[in-house]
């Protein structure tokens, strides 16, 4: 019996994971499960999977939680609150899994934390990643933590590269998969409210990464996400568009052969792969019917609509803090958009002024990180007031 403690238990993959932790109450056990501020989802949740630990970030809301978990009777579940915890948790000895799907660079500290206490990371917070670059991957090496990626394109490239020697991987190339997002096919790009932006064609997501398919910016946080997790310089990265996400992403090898990872698009099957790595679990997914599919189609994605995508690139390549300034400069103009402050375009409008503005060294702890994420999202804040 494994217990699992899932951080952001509330969103979209927190939901995907309890379903399939579900169907799998004799092997894992909801230990934990935590929230940002919405005490009452919580508790229904609590009610549910009757956890040991039940934790809201905002700690202004502790009360809150005691009190929908007294009004649903269940006294027995411990209230824990704020940042401290969150990383308390992450590394409780009694925790054998770590759920890490926060939205945002608020994911960072609770990932590092079940990274030094050698947990296994079910990885979904990407931003986590970007931020924390070599420095979360050599904490996963030195506390021999096993990482594994639930992102699904990162899902996939871990599958294809499973059988690769190390002299295959440092000539392979990666091939990312995006859907295009909402707007592949809209030209004008001037009105288009939050309502258009989080409709996604294929997934369904939370409202901040819906914005960022929609501007491909979640393609090159994936980017960077890929360049760390695998060890793999942005030259040997490439992206293509894919509308029916039927391929989740590729891997080409030196000899010219591709190895890629098919499914339908469901995040139920990463989550499900990554807690039963090595053995692969039963899926839940929709079966893939090739014949119903007919045909899946290719196209290069268009950098002068979705510069977001060239701006991560960037990033990765100038080093520095430049990926931490360009995803807090995003979350900062995604949150604006979102509650109607900016346009659609101004997103990358901020995301790129930040990147001219605001060159920082690379940290070399987690402090330094978290101190120029919160540097570069004043900065942001100043620059969209202007
Ligand atoms: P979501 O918005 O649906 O859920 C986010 C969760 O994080 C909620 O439980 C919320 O309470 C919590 N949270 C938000 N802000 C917080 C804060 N400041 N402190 C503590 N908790 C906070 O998001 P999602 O779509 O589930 O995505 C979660 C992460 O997984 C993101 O990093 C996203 O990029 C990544 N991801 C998601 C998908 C997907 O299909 N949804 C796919 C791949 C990767
Ligand atoms: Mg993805």
């Amino acid at each position: 019996m494994q217990n699992i403690a899932i951080f952001g238990a509330t969103g979209s993959i927190g939901g995907s994971t309890l379903d399939v932790l579900s169907h799998y109450a004799d092997c894992y056990r909801v230990f934990a499960l935590t929230a940002n501020s919405r005490v009452e989802e919580l508790a229904d949740l609590c009610a549910k999977h009757h956890p040991k630990i039940a934790l809201v970030a905002d700690a202004s809301q502790k009360d809150a939680l005691a009190q929908a978990l007294a009004q649903r009777s269940l006294t027995d579940i411990e209230v824990w609150a704020g940042e401290a915890d969150l990383v308390k948790l992450a590394a409780l000895p009694e925790v054998d899994v770590a759920v890490l799907a926060i939205v945002g660079a608020a994911g960072l500290a609770p990932t590092f934390s079940a990274a030094a206490a050698g947990k296994r990371l079910l990885l979904a917070n990407k931003e986590s990643v970007v931020c924390g670059g070599a420095l979360l991957m050599q904490s996963v090496r030195e506390h021999q933590a096993e990482l594994l990626p639930v992102d699904s394109e990162h899902n996939a490239i871990f599958q294809c590269l499973a059988s690769a020697s190390d002299r295959d991987r440092t000539k392979a190339r990666l091939i990312l998969t995006a859907s295009g997002g909402p707007f592949r096919k809209r030209m004008d790009l001037s009105d288009v409210t939050p309502e258009d932006a989080v409709a996604h064609p294929t997934w369904n997501m939370g409202r901040k990464i819906s914005v960022d398919s929609a501007t491909l910016m979640n393609k090159g946080l994936e980017v960077i996400e890929a360049s760390w997790l695998f060890g793999f310089p942005p030259d040997r990265i490439d992206v293509v568009i894919h509308p029916q996400s039927l391929i989740h992403s590729m891997v080409q090898y030196e000899d010219g052969c591709i190895l890629a990872q098919l499914g339908a698009p469901d995040m139920r099957t990463p989550i499900a792969y990554s807690l039963g790595w090595p053995e692969r679990l039963d899926g839940f997914a929709k079966r893939v019917d090739f014949a119903a599919l007919g045909s899946v189609t290719f196209e290069a994605p268009d950098i002068a609509r979705f510069p977001q995508l060239s701006y991560a690139y960037e990033a990765l390549r100038a080093g520095g803090a430049a990926s931490i300034v360009l995803n807090a400069a995003n979350e900062i103009a995604v949150d604006a958009f979102l509650n109607r402050r900016i346009k659609f375009l101004d997103i990358a409008k901020t995301c790129r002024t930040m990147m001219d503005s605001l060159i920082l060294p690379a940290p070399t702890c987690l402090e330094e990180v978290l101190e120029a994420d919160r540097l570069a999202r004043v900065k942001t804040r100043e620059v969209l007031a202007r």
